[in-house]
């Protein structure tokens, strides 16, 4: 699923992760391929415009530019853009109220409807609830027999329906039966057309103002892409929804409907059909599709690793010490702490294709480093604020405290004289990234 969306994406955000520091042109022709890819993934035009106007707004300002990882950091930004597109927090099934609670399926035929019907009925007995099915599709009586048929599987019971009955009639009916066997949920299976009619929106209707639903749930399928965001914007002006089933997400390779469904509805898609089997329905979690679009779950967590090893403030701050001629050993073992911290994130930076490749071939020796602040540690505050004063006598004593040799200590102070000038002569945050590889070298 999203596949298409993905690879374009993941060419994007390749192209960029090549350069070091973005610039507003390079942020600008990102976000044009962006917006195609959007585009040819059938993503409604206006959620497309607003969609790329928020990620260009956060990119372009110091957020990305200035950043020590922009690529990265752009590509958060689109996730986090996604998220909310997505509807930003997922939206529980409301089952509050009176019992028995009942809740209206609609839409089109051939959406999944009943299928998806027995699958919720399944998803909520497995919660320890007690549903009832309702098939209220007079025009079709295979309609009938399939929801008896797939009740049956799923061990919910069925409502008796009769083909001469009235939906209307039914769902009322169904309400009260439901009522005295002691079931908590109803889930009443609507009839569905082949395309959007009055007709179909009426009965909808009429039978939302006779049960008086807790909730309204459209079944689209998610491979009908533009028809389907516009069919549920109809059913949302007409009926009135309260939530959307996305079905048969599992084959779309493009995305188009689950992208637009909730900002061209305002409605939040509740669940996913991923399947044909009973089973096949998860939850909906905006943040967990938009990482699966982006590909990119654990990248994420590791774009925040980096965020924290590489502190921009922090950097800011040596700079600004530089720029003073402050750098004090106090200020290296700084820099030699986040090192350490970068450890980790490096493990995974080596399972990423494509990513960070300086930070790749860099040898990297925890040892080295956890030696280095052992030395520093054991000096006292004067003679980190000034080693000047660091003699033959003082460098024995700190060698034997940090159970180093004088060599060590030697090599600690000749490489601080060389960051020291190194860093002055380096321009901007770039500068710890240059001191990393110095450092480590
Ligand atoms: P209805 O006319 O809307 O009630 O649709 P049905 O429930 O009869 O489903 C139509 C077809 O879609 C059936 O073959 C279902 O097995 C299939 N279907 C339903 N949901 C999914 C889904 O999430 N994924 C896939 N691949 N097929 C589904």
């Amino acid at each position: 699923m999203f596949e298409n969306l993905s690879e374009r994406l993941e060419g994007v955000f390749q192209k960029l992760r090549g350069k070091g520091k973005l610039t507003k042109e390079d942020v600008e022709r990102g976000l044009r391929e962006v917006r195609l890819a959007l585009l040819e993934a059938d993503v409604h035009y206006r959620v497309v415009k607003n969609f790329v106007e928020r990620v260009r707004e956060r990119a372009l300002g110091a957020e990305v530019l200035e950043s020590l990882t922009p690529a990265q950091q752009l590509i958060k930004i689109v996730h986090e853009e996604l998220i909310r597109t997505l509807g930003e927090t997922p939206v529980p099934l409301d089952l509050g109220g009176p019992r028995p609670v009942p809740i209206l399926l609609v839409g089109l035929q051939g959406s999944g409807k009943t299928t998806t019907a027995a699958k919720l009925a399944l998803f909520l007995r497995k919660k320890g609830h007690q549903p009832y099915l309702v098939p209220a599709d007079v025009y079709r009586p295979a309609a009938i027999d399939q929801l008896q048929t797939l009740a049956e599987k799923v061990g919910v019971p069925c409502f008796p329906t009769e083909p001469t009955q009235k939906p209307v009639e039914i769902a009322r009916a169904a309400l009260a039966e439901a009522k005295a066997r002691g079931r908590d949920v109803v889930l009443i299976d609507t009839a569905g057309r082949l395309h959007v009619d009055e007709e179909m929106m009426a009965e909808a209707a009429a039978i939302k103002e006779a049960v008086s639903p807790r909730e309204v749930l459209l079944v689209a399928d998610a491979m009908t892409g533009q028809d389907a965001v516009n069919m549920a914007k109809s059913f949302q002006d007409r009926v009135g929804i309260t939530g959307v089933i996305l079905t048969k997400v599992e084959g779309d390779a493009r995305g188009g409907a689950a992208l637009s469904i909730r900002e061209v509805t305002g409605v939040p898609i509740k669940f996913l059909g991923t399947g044909e089997k009973l089973e096949a329905l998860e939850v909906f979690h905006p943040d967990r599709l938009a990482s699966r679009i982006l590909g990119m779950g654990d990248v994420l967590t590791l774009i925040e690793k980096a965020q924290e090893a590489f502190d921009l403030k922090k950097a800011q701050e040596l700079q600004e010490k530089l720029r003073r001629r402050e750098f004090t050993l106090e200020d290296l073992r700084e820099q030699i702490r986040q090192m350490r911290r970068l450890g980790s994130v490096k493990e995974v930076f080596e399972m990423l294709p494509g990513i960070g490749k300086k930070l790749k071939d860099m040898p990297f020796d925890e040892r080295e480093l956890v030696r280095m602040e052992a030395i520093i540690n054991s000096m006292t505050r004067q003679e980190r604020l000034n080693p000047k004063i660091i003699n033959a006598s003082r460098k024995r004593r700190i060698a034997r405290g940090s159970g180093t040799t004088v060599q060590d200590v030697n090599r600690l102070l000749k490489s601080y004289e060389e960051m020291r000038k190194l860093l002055r002569k380096a321009r901007g945050p770039r500068g710890l990234e240059r001191l990393a590889l110095r450092l480590l070298r």
